[in-house]
């Protein structure tokens, strides 16, 4: 399957997007969520050029990650488990789900381990679903200064999964919460350089507001069979 077709709707997503918000498109990251999608469609996406890829999984990504070219930075965007963290470290560039104190725990003792500062971005639920990992937006504020002071974790910014509604714009005033939450943070030792929100039903309104990092299965790789 050939998806330059999609990946074309994705940059005049972005382009119009970011056009709004007065931005270049290139400050935008996109990252190809490529769980349950096969090796070769992921070669096919890096082939039309995109470089940063996502998966959720541990055991389904290992394998995929190996099979594929080395100079790809590769996304965590799931729920981490502790047990599983001496295999992440070693293959992934950015963990997107640092979603509670035990993960930033383990993640530190590992990375110290390892010698290998980690780079991560805190999960915020941003719209308090009991459904979904992640700090409520009142303790991030807490929570960054606790990790700030972890020797081998490296908070580069912020992460959200929006409600899933029909009508993104319903979801504009989390996005925009979320944006003033990500330019308030104010502390040495943590950098708040990624606001990683928008997916393919919300990526433009999370753009307008703010992101630089959206994350997109479906609209590139189309639905999965799951
Ligand atoms: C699956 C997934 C995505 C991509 O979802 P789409 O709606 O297919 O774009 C993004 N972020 C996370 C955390 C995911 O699990």
């Amino acid at each position: 399957m050939v998806y330059s077709n999609n990946y074309q709707k994705i940059q005049k997503g972005v382009q119009r997007a970011a056009a709004k918000r007065g931005i270049s498109p290139q400050d935008i990251t996109l990252v190809a969520i490529s769980k349950n999608v096969a090796v070769k469609s992921i070669q096919n996406a890096y082939e039309l050029g995109i470089n940063n890829f996502g998966e959720n999984r541990v055991q389904e990504a290992l394998p995929k990650i190996k099979a594929l070219p080395a100079g790809i930075r590769w996304h965590f965007v799931g729920h981490l488990q502790t047990n599983k963290v001496k295999f992440v470290l070693p293959s992934f560039s950015l963990i997107h789900s640092l979603d509670r104190y035990r993960l930033a725990q383990v993640l530190q003792e590992e990375g110290a381990k390892r010698d290998q500062k980690v780079d991560v971005l805190l999960q915020v639920n941003i719209a308090g679903e009991k459904s979904k990992h992640g700090f409520q937006q009142a303790e991030v504020q807490d929570v960054l200064q606790e990790v700030s002071t972890y020797s081998h974790l490296r908070v580069r910014g912020l992460m959200t999964i929006a409600p899933f509604v029909p009508n993104p714009e319903e979801v504009r005033p989390y996005f925009r919460t979320l944006y003033r939450l990500f330019k308030s943070i104010n502390i040495p030792e943590v950098e708040m350089k990624y606001l990683s929100m928008g997916m393919t039903n919300d990526y433009e309104v999370a753009i307008e507001e703010g992101s630089n990092m959206i994350r997109l299965g479906t609209a590139l790789f189309g639905d999965r069979d799951q």
